[in-house]
């Protein structure tokens, strides 16, 4: 055991939770992934404190408290907001987490602990806890790391490695295994030799592992700097299966020869460059599912590999895969709709303005974009020479001109139906010239879009001789197209294309 002191930047808010503790006579320290980034000068996702008070007691101390587990941690509001449902939830920074000391007990369904066993001593508690650089421990109010199982050296040596023996600990809970590979992702850790091969010796217990948890620590990989680093080795120890076994089927599986890589390993590529350009989830995962219905559409046509229908397919099977593994609906619709589409803009010469705008609507305009970053990580993915800026500049403008609001009738606060009323006409061509017209002014000021003056206007139109409204009309209707032209080629303009 090797204690010393260490001066770290801790929030204010931190210090003085600790401070109650200590004052009311318990015990505390910080723990966990808050002393690992702390030591390695990344910040901290979240705040734990780990105590000798009960919940009920670390509850009695502080004024906004809630229970965050079925493991006695104690979320601490150190800063109640304004609005409470913001803060109220696990995870923000304005929350401490309190959790008694524990002790390792019982998963005799490998699933989770039969109950949760309390400690007495700091010692129990970092004994529990899966990795040496996850188990140590800092004193705040002296100053002073503890550091039981040489967690500070596998910091140094960029290790992770299990707390005792590894067999046991994974026999004791298989989430670990994926937890290493997570951890190795998220930190760039090499997995230390004696855990790596028992990892590979373990890893059947993962077929005991909730899909949900199982799910939690996938997105944490997925989510993190360098994914394919935990999936590379997930694919090398035989673990992808138990995320699911649609993964395994495109490893090794040649493509035509437009693609360097295998269907795998280009899937790969594809989502560290989402990675890389630091996509949200759905965008990731997308670039990770888009050709998932490779292995299951691959034919042999004319001399290569053909893969008809892999998008429609590879849509069914991402839904079946994150169905599941339980993934929320909000986000699983989002990525379906991106593997769905994600050939739309590869069949580069049939893409018109038309086809454009049916896309759109396809996936809808709060996912378009995401899109063009799915295909992006795509042709990296493929070691494909980069696209041309032109080529993507054309499909950006294109997506905008039919995103726009056209210049329309519509845009008026009056309706053919208001003018016959407002007039107490029948049906007619009037009609027309008149909405035309309106919307003519309009355009010039757009403070005369207002009902009142639209009714007065009309009133003073219906006035005019039927040959005299029709030149208007038919004047304000030439011009108002000019002007909706004009907004296309301030678009193609701001895009440099034709
Ligand atoms: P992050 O920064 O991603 O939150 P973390 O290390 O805080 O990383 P958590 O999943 O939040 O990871 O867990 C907090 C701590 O609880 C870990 O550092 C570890 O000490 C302990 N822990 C969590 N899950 C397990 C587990 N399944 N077995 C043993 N210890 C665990
Ligand atoms: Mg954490």
């Amino acid at each position: 055991m090797s204690s010393n002191k260490h001066k770290f930047n801790i929030p204010e808010e931190v210090i003085n939770t600790s401070a109650v503790l200590s004052s009311a006579g318990f015990e505390n320290f910080l723990v966990g992934g808050c002393v690992r980034d702390l030591l390695l000068e990344r910040d901290p996702k979240d705040w734990d404190l780990t105590t000798n008070a009960t919940p009920v007691e670390i509850e009695a101390l502080f004024e906004h408290t809630f229970y965050e587990n079925d493991y006695g941690t104690v979320g601490v509001v150190v800063d109640p907001p304004a609005s409470p449902s913001e803060a109220w939830r696990a995870g923000s920074a304005r929350v401490v987490e309190v959790t008694p000391y524990r002790t390792e007990s019982k998963y005799s369904d490998f699933r989770r602990p039969d109950e949760v066993a309390w400690a007495k001593t700091l010692e129990e508690d970092l004994k529990r806890r899966d990795f040496t650089v996850n188990a140590l421990a800092y004193d705040i109010a002296n100053q002073k790391l503890t550091d039981l199982f040489d967690g500070g050296a596998d910091l140094k040596k960029k290790l992770i490695r299990t707390v005792g023996n590894p067999d046991e600990r994974f026999g004791e809970d298989a989430l670990r295994i994926l937890r290493a590979l997570r951890f190795a992702s998220e930190l760039g850790f090499a997995i230390e030799s004696e855990t790596l091969a028992s990892i590979e010796k373990n890893k059947g217990l993962l077929a005991h592992i909730s899909k949900e948890r199982i799910k939690d620590e996938f997105i944490k990989i997925v989510a993190s700097p360098a994914p394919s680093i935990a999936l590379g080795l997930a694919t090398q120890l035989g673990i992808l299966e138990y995320i699911t076994p649609e993964f395994t089927k495109g490893i090794g599986m040649e493509q035509n020869q437009a693609h360097a890589f295998t269907v795998w390993e280009h899937l790969l590529r594809s989502l560290d460059h989402a990675a890389k350009k630091d996509f949200p989830l759905h965008v990731r995962l997308a670039a990770l599912f888009h050709d998932i219905a490779k292995p299951h559409t691959r034919k042999w046509l004319n001399e290569q590999w053909t893969f008809y229908g892999h998008d429609v397919v590879g849509a069914r099977i991402t839904r079946n895969v994150m169905t599941e593994l339980k993934f929320p609906k909000e986000i699983m619709e989002k990525v379906i709709k991106l593997v769905r589409w994600h050939m739309f803009f590869s069949e580069t010469e049939t893409i018109t303005l038309s086809a454009v705008r049916r896309v759109v609507r396809n996936v809808g305009p709060e996912l378009i974009w995401d899109l063009m970053n799915v295909r992006a990580c795509d042709r990296v993915g493929t070691g494909r020479p980069k696209e041309t800026t032109y080529r993507l500049r054309k499909y950006h403008s294109m997506i905008e001109e039919v995103m726009r609001d056209p210049i329309s009738v519509k845009q008026l606060n009056v309706t053919g139906g208001d003018i016959m009323k407002v007039s107490d006409t029948p049906p007619g061509p009037h009609i027309g010239y008149i909405l035309e017209i309106l919307l003519s002014e309009v355009l010039e000021d757009p403070t005369l879009n207002e009902r009142k003056h639209l009714e007065s206007r009309i009133f003073a139109l219906m006035t005019l001789t039927p040959e005299e409204l029709e030149k208007q009309g038919k004047a304000a209707r030439a011009k108002n197209a000019s002007e909706d032209e004009e907004e296309v080629e301030k678009i193609k303009e701001k895009y440099k294309v034709e």
